[in-house]
Parts: structure tokens; sequence; C-alpha cells
């Protein structure tokens, strides 16, 4: 006999812990499956250890870059990669309980293992049948890796978070999110780092400001940046080492590659067949802007849907908003996947929200696009013989000169641009940022004093 609820996520990941939880707390009756540790990529393989990593990173700037002209005389005897390591996944750990807490609490059944879809409204797990009128799929993806030659010696970033031992010499291939902060992290960390990118420049869709002062910044601080470095095959050495061959003719060695070169969704193995839900080419589940797929009473948030924004607050709201609508009669809700920020964890930090020059140009014309900017060395380094550039940018349109974008690369970029989302949201012009009055001294208050 199958087991009756009212809602099913499929996937314990960011989206699928967040409806759960959210519908829980409407009065449904949950299952929740997943095979996997609690929390998916972004609390295992992705955004939080990434984090972690990166705040080591931030820790070894300190010392190495900014400590002598502060007056602290250090004398750094080693980094210890292992115990980086353990301290993250303790943290992890913690996080996995948090969760369990939380959907007990709530009273969610959890199910371990894996679940596929036998038919539209009945899940099947270790041969154990789940029904339910409503069913989510949130199974998010995974990293891609390329067909060319040797290129299974390579690691992705799964197997970055792996790692127990750090590589003296790495290349990372790519130029996303995920490209650019693993660099950052393994160069500031000591790692001797390579990143590849196979046209002119890294983070390419992102406003060319960000990408130029990213570059700007790798050229006098690191990694190294190779740019128009389309990899041709990668080939293992006797030693154990790898050479990177690229089309150009070049060739590189290191101890470890790592591809970051995107993601592909996990729908592939959901038994998606015995449903009516439709998947594009690339195999991302088609939805409409309420999250219904193709097969009525089948939902989809995250990673996988077409057209979406892979970024955990987004299936996370999503999620959230499904079962709002779903559990609590808020007929209308509905993800608004119009101006999110969002932040890469480069060194230093790149936010950024709404439209990129260009885009506002293409959108609004020429002519009703003004940008402001400002470029100063950041406080924190402004004592120190290293000095670290910060940069940003406000991209305003129409007459009333509405803020459509909103760019930064620098340090504490990360935290300031949350606040400002809020504004933009809510239509802020020019003159709404200027009327603040700015936070001295800080680098936000620059984004409230442009001329
Ligand atoms: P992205 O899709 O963002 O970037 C990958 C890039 O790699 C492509 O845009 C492309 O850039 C390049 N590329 C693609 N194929 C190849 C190839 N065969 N050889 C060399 N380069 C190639 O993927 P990521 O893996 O970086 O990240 C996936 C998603 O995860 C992101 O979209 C982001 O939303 C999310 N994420 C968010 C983070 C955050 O919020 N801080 C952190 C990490 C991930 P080009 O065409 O310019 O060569």
């Amino acid at each position: 006999m199958a087991q009756h609820f009212d809602y099913i996520c499929l996937g314990a990941g960011s989206g699928g812990i967040a409806s759960a939880n959210r519908a829980a707390m409407r009065g449904a009756k949950v299952l929740l499956i997943e095979a996997k540790a609690l929390g998916g990529t972004c609390v295992n393989v992705g955004c939080v250890p990434k984090k972690v990593m990166w705040y080591g990173a931030q820790v070894a700037e300190a010392l190495h870059l900014y400590a002598k002209d502060y007056g602290f005389d250090v004398t750094v005897n080693k980094f210890d990669w292992n115990t980086l390591v353990d301290s993250r996944e303790a943290y992890i750990d913690r996080i996995h309980g948090a969760y369990d807490r939380g959907l007990e609490s709530n009273k969610v059944t959890l199910v371990r293992g894996y679940g596929r879809f036998v038919d539209e409204r009945t899940i099947e797990v270790d041969g154990e049948h789940y029904t339910a009128d409503n069913i989510l799929i949130a199974t998010g993806g995974s990293p891609t890796i390329p067909t060319i030659p040797g290129a299974e010696h390579g690691i992705d970033s799964d197997g970055f978070f792996a790692l127990r031992e750090q590589p003296k010499r790495v290349a990372v291939i790519g130029a996303g999110y995920i490209a650019v902060e693993l660099a950052g992290v393994l160069h500031s960390l000591g790692s001797e780092t390579h990143l590849f990118v196979r046209k002119h420049a890294p983070l390419r869709s992102f406003d060319p400001m960000l990408s130029e002062a990213l570059m700007e910044s790798m050229a006098t601080d690191g990694p190294s940046l190779h740019i128009n470095s389309t990899p041709q095959a990668v080939e293992k050495n006797a030693d154990g080492s790898l050479t990177l061959k690229l089309e150009n003719g070049e060739s590189y060695e290191v101890d470890t590659l790592i591809w970051a070169i995107g993601r592909k969704p996990s729908t592939g193995n959901i038994g998606l067949e015995n449903t009516q839900v439709q998947l594009n080419d690339k195999g991302y589940v088609i939805v409409d802007d309420q999250q219904n797929t193709t097969n009525p009473g089948i939902y989809c948030v995250g990673d996988i849907i077409q057209g979406g924004v892979e970024l955990t607050p987004v299936a996370v709201k999503a999620g959230r908003l499904l079962s709002e609508r779903l559990f609590n009669g808020m007929t209308d809700a509905k993800m608004d996947y119009k101006l999110i920020p969002t932040v890469v964890f480069s060194h230093p930090a790149i936010g950024t929200m709404g439209l990129s020059e260009p885009e506002a140009i293409a959108e609004y014309g020429e002519e009703n696009v003004k940008v402001y900017g400002s470029g100063f060395t950041s406080m924190y380094t402004a004592i120190t013989a290293h000095r670290q550039a910060c940069k940003m940018k406000l991209v305003c349109a129409g007459p009333d000169e509405t803020v459509v974008g909103i760019h930064g690369l620098g340090y504490g970029m990360d935290e300031i641009l949350q606040g400002f989302g809020v504004a933009m949201k809510m239509g802020a012009t020019k003159k709404d940022f200027d009327a603040v009055v700015a936070i001295h001294p800080t680098g936000a208050e620059e984004f409230v004093t442009m001329r």
C-alpha cells in the first residue's frame, strides 16, 4: 500500500527543504526525499564550503599582505589545508543537524534514497511507493566536464571540495562564478594557480567594468590569467602530474586540473518519462511563471528550470512561494526572477544587480542611459604597501534616472549590495540614492555620493 501525502518534495537541497518546511508550517502532510546529504549543492559542495574557503583566503591575505603595516610582526609557520577542511566539514555537519531538527519540528517526513516517478502521482523509493496530489521536483544540478581527450583526469567543483591535500600547481578552466571563485581561493591560500578562459575575459556576461577590474586585479595580485585559451587535451604523466594542452599550441604542467565550465540539470534519472513533464533540449524542466510544469500537480524549482537563475536564494524563495500558493491560499504568489542581486566571491568580491551598461543601452537607448562611476583604494588597504582597488558603477535610465544597474568590485562588496537591492526593488532613482546621508568612512558611501 502506498503512503499518501499532501505534498512530496523530491530533493532536499535549498529549494526542496524550504518548500517542504513552508508547506508543513501551513498544515500540509509533507514527504521529503533525498539520497545524499541534506542541503544539496549549496550546503555540501557549493556556497557554504566555498564561502568558508574564501574566508580562509581572507585570513591568508590579512596575514601575508596587510598585517605588517598594521604593526603586527607575524611569522606564519605553515598553513594546514586539512585543518581548514576539517573545520569546514564540522560546520557543515552542524548545518545538517539544524536541518534535521527543523524538519522534525515541522513534522516533515524524511525518506532517504533515490526517488523516481512511477506515474504522475506516485514516487518510488527503494521499492516503497508514496503518493501525493502535489509533487515538487527540486533535484538540482551537477558540474559538467568537456568531451576532450583526457578530460577525466581533471576534477570538478565537487572534487575540489573533496581535496584532502592542497594542490601545489593547479589549473582552473572556466569563466564563470565557480572558476573565478576557486581560482581566487587557491591562489590566496598559496597554490600556484592558473585560470584558463577560452574567450577574451572571465565573467563576460557581467558589466564590462567588473570583468575589466577583475582582470586588472588578477594582473597585479594573481592568479595567473590566461585568456583566449581553449583546452584541447589533458595528459597524465608518469609522475602523476597533468599536462594541459591548449588549442593555441601552449601547454602547462600542473598537479590538479579543475573543470568549472558550467552545470547541468539532474533530471535524467527520476522517471520523468512516466509523467507529462516536458524538458527542453538541454534537460531543463519547462515551467510557467508559477513553477507549474506541463504536468498538472507537478512543480519544479531551482537550478533545473528552463530560464531560471542558478542561485540558492532564488530556489528558496521560489519553493516557499509555491508552498504559500498551494497550502496557504496565496493564489497569485509567484517568484519574480527580475532584479536579483548576486555576489561573486572573487578577490576582491564583486556585487552586481540589474542591467549592465550595454544591456541598459540596448533596452533604453544610449541617449536615455546615464552612468555614474567611482574608483578608489579601499581604506582597509590604503595604509598598507599592498593597495586594493574598489570600483563602482550605477547605471541609470529614463528622465528620472531610475537606477537599473548597480555594480561594484572591492573590499566588502559582498555585504554592501543587499540593502541597495531593496532600494532598487522599490524603483529607487539616483535622486533617492543622493538623498541618503553617507556613512563615513565606508566603501558603500560611494554609491550615494557619485557625481
Ligand atoms: P557558468 O555557466 O556561470 O560559467 C561557466 C563558463 O565557463 C561559461 O559561461 C563559459 O564562459 C565557460 N565555458 C563553458 N564551456 C567551456 C569549455 N568547454 N571550455 C572552457 N570554458 C568553457 O558556470 P559555473 O560553473 O561557474 O556556475 C554555475 C552556476 O552556479 C552559475 O550560473 C551561478 O549562478 C551559480 N553559482 C553562484 C555562485 C554565487 O552566487 N557566488 C557561486 C558559484 C556558482 P565563456 O563563454 O566566456 O568561455
